[in-house]
This record gives structure tokens, C-alpha cells and sequence, in this order.
């Protein structure tokens, strides 16, 4: 039996677990979860056990009649906003109160896996009905999104919705977006059905917090049962040209060459070894296109990918400057000449404080193991952080896959993930008994 008592709490982060007396822990129903998250799965189930639902796409469009189905059912009042966000409001006790959002994405990539968004739209959708379950109001309401086109797998950039929310993107570029075979954003939004009004998009939010599967190997390794994402990893990145002298491949000397690949692989090494002397720094090479690329001729020139990513403030400036010192280390040895040049990057973003200590005592009170760690990947989170306080909850990915289809979040660490969630949302929230 729970144990009731009368009380408003009217600033949700003076909230204390130890003194409401509240009917807690309030469970969530494992198998009722398990069922959507597979349901959902059927949509754009591919032969080798994952999902392709592109978003926009006809599967897309499925998914989404199917969520705003059960948003119906559970209670929740539906609207879309002008990019195809799908929002479900709980409505809490304070009317003026911002509401406490919590979500993710719905979209695939070709060959993704069962969890990858579904699972924190899902884990917030069973956060609601819990509370529907138990009798629950919360102070501030609560509601459940689902952003468009986050992986931007078929139209770029990816958290291209999100983007347009927090005006990191003009609405304008969101709609031209172009699919490989020509079909434009705002054409499909139109088309599947689901292009709402300006008017519907999230304006106010008093935190974001959205449940998503690791996509890394980093809990599974620490056998750490939740992740407390601390932020998410900035990125930069960059082009490298190679250039020496193309020459036959016969006549010319080995010592008179000035090889671009062999330039460029050494290159790679000392990016390696540097990146590793850094803390917290990650360096890959990950394309190199070399000219002309032909047995008989000696690299003329090479282009090379450079990916950096670091959860450090001025992390991705040091390690571009050791990078630098590589490429000016590779120039002399090899008698090239090597220039580099960022020409994207997206800065470290660290979560609100208040949020992330809210999912880190929901999993300690539930005797979860954590373990902090910061985002390697691109989520909405990171958008909505921009404009409004956000966190993560991270769950471990079995042998750290990811858009793969084989991907796969075992039953319980998929509960263990609402379970926070739905902690994480009412210390936000106030709750009204
Ligand atoms: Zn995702």
C-alpha cells in the first residue's frame, strides 16, 4: 500500500524524494512497454532483424498515426508543429507552468536497429501511463514529443526539426532539404500528413530529458546499469590535402619521390599517437581519396577526412593544434606540402547541472549503477540545450552496436531506462497528491 499525504510542491528543484512521503517507487509495466517497443519495431522491419523507417516516408508516416494512437489513448492531447514534431500534453496542476518534455525520434537510418529513438519516445510515452496507472498529477505538465528527421538519413542535416526550433536552422533550408532522388522536406512533410502550424511548436519548456540507448560500449564495459550523459562531445570537422609530385612509378628513385600517400599514412599515425597523448580526445581519418590513384604512378596528391571530437570546452582547439603540429612534422619528413581546413563545427554542449543531478539521484534511489559519461553522437538534446535546460539518460547497447541491425537493449535495462525517466520527470515536474 502507498502511503498518501497532501502537498504542492511549487519549485521543482527544492523537490526532496526523502520528505513527500509520496506514493513512490511507481513501477512501470515491463511487459506492456516491451509489447510497443516491438509493435513499433514491426514498422519498417527489414529481413535482418532491424528497422528502416526513413523518416517522411510512408513507414514513417505509419509509425506516427500508430504513436498518436496511443498519445489517444493514454490521454494525451496531440499536435504537430510546422516541421512535423508530434507533441502529446499531460496537463499538470499549474496552468502557466512550463511544461517538463521528455522524447526523442521515431526515424531510422537504412539499416538501423529496434531502440535507436524508439525507446525514449516509447519510455515517455509508458512514463505517462504509469502516472495514468498510479493517479499522479504533476505540478507542471508533462509532454511527450517525437522530433522529425533526426538522423538525417535522408535529408540533411540531421536534428534538422529540432534545429529550426532552437533557430539553429532556417525554416526556409528545413524545407528545401533534398532526398537522394530530389524529393524535398517540406513536399514529404506535406504529403505524409503531417505539417502543422508554427503556432504548435514548443515555445516554453522547463526541462528536456530524453531516454536513449548508448549506442557505445562504454556501460556495458563498467557493467554500469544507467549513464548520466553529462553533455554531449563537440565536433570538428576538417579537410586534409596532401600534395607532393605524381611521377612514374619505374624510372623515378625511391629517395627522389615525394609521395602524397605515403605522406598520408604516416599522417594517420601521428594523428593517432597524438590523439592518444591528449585526454579525452578522439582523431579518425576516416576517407582518403588519393590522385591519381593508378598502379603505375606515384601519389601525386591525397585528400583526407579528419574527424575530431571532445567533451572539453577547448578540447577540439587543442587537439586541432596538435594535428597541426603532425601535418607540419609529415611536411618536412616527406618533402609535401599539407593544409588543413575545418569546414564544420558544433561545440561541446554541456547539460543543465540541475538536470543531470535529477537523473542521477532518480537511478542512485533506485539502486541502479551509473556511470557519468558525455555523447559521442548527435541528439535533439543537444539542440533543445541550446534554448532550454536538457539532459540524457543513457542505457547500455549490447556489444556497443548501434545503427546496425542487429542493435539490441536488453527488457530490463529498457525498464531500468523508463524507471529513471519517470523519476527524472517528476522531481522536475512537482508532484500534486
Ligand atoms: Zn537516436
Amino acid at each position: 500500500m502507498f502511503v498518501w499525504r497532501r502537498r504542492v510542491f511549487d519549485r521543482s528543484d527544492d523537490y526532496n524524494w526523502d520528505n513527500a512521503m509520496t506514493p513512490l517507487p511507481i513501477p512501470i509495466d515491463a511487459d506492456r512497454f516491451w509489447l510497443r517497443l516491438m509493435a513499433m519495431a514491426e514498422i519498417g522491419k527489414t529481413p535482418g532483424g532491424g528497422v528502416r523507417r526513413l523518416a517522411l516516408t510512408d513507414e514513417d508516416r505509419a509509425a506516427r498515426d500508430l504513436l498518436s494512437e496511443w498519445f489517444g489513448a493514454v490521454g494525451l492531447r496531440v499536435r504537430v508543429d510546422d516541421l512535423g514534431n508530434m507533441y502529446g500534453r499531460r496537463d499538470g496542476a499549474d496552468p502557466d507552468a512550463p511544461p517538463v518534455v521528455i522524447g526523442s525520434h521515431l526515424d531510422t537510418v537504412p539499416t538501423g536497429g529496434r531502440f535507436d529513438g524508439a525507446l525514449g519516445v516509447l519510455g515517455a510515452l509508458e512514463v505517462v501511463h504509469a502516472l495514468n496507472d498510479t493517479g499522479i498529477r504533476t505540478r507542471a505538465p508533462l509532454e511527450v514529443v517525437n522530433w522529425s528527421n533526426e538522423e538525417g538519413a535522408r535529408f540533411q542535416p540531421a536534428m534538422l526539426a529540432s534545429g529550426v526550433i532552437v533557430g539553429a536552422l532556417p525554416l526556409e533550408a528545413a524545407y528545401a532539404a533534398r532526398d537522394s532522388t530530389g524529393r524535398t522536406f517540406g513536399d514529404e512533410l506535406e504529403r505524409i500528413g503531417y505539417r502543422g502550424g508554427a503556432g504548435d511548436r514548443l515555445a516554453q519548456c522547463a526541462a528536456y530529458v530524453e531516454l536513449h540507448v548508448e549506442q557505445g560500449p562504454v556501460l556495458e564495459r563498467a557493467g554500469a546499469q544507467i549513464g548520466v550523459v553529462e553533455g554531449i562531445e563537440g565536433i570538428s570537422w576538417n579537410r586534409v590535402e596532401v600534395t607532393g609530385r605524381a611521377a612514374h612509378a619505374g624510372p623515378t628513385p625511391m629517395a627522389d619521390r615525394r609521395d602524397a600517400l605515403v605522406a598520408a599514412a604516416r599522417l594517420v599515425l601521428l594523428l593517432r599517437d597524438a590523439a592518444q597523448a591528449l585526454e579525452r580526445v578522439r582523431l579518425t581519418v576516416g576517407r582518403l581519396q588519393v590522385s591519381p590513384n593508378t598502379i603505375n604512378v606515384v601519389p601525386g596528391a591525397v585528400e583526407m577526412s579528419l574527424d575530431v571530437r571532445s567533451p572539453r570546452g577547448d578540447g577540439l582547439d587543442a587537439a586541432l593544434r596538435a594535428a597541426d603540429q603532425a601535418c607540419r612534422q609529415v611536411a618536412d619528413l616527406d618533402g609535401v606540402t599539407v593544409r588543413r581546413a575545418e569546414f564544420w563545427r558544433s561545440p561541446a554542449t554541456p547539460f543543465a547541472e540541475r538536470v543531470v543531478e535529477a537523473v542521477a539521484s532518480a537511478a542512485s534511489r533506485r539502486g541502479y549503477t551509473t556511470k557519468r559519461l558525455w555523447a559521442g553522437a548527435g541528439h535533439d538534446a543537444k539542440y533543445v540545450a541550446d534554448r532550454f535546460p536538457a539532459g540524457m539518460i543513457f542505457v547500455p547497447s549490447a556489444g556497443g552496436l548501434s545503427h546496425n541491425e542487429q542493435e539490441w537493449t536488453a527488457p530490463e535495462d529498457c525498464v531500468r531506462g523508463a524507471t529513471v525517466l519517470l523519476d527524472t520527470a517528476l522531481a522536475l515536474a512537482g508532484i500534486v497528491v
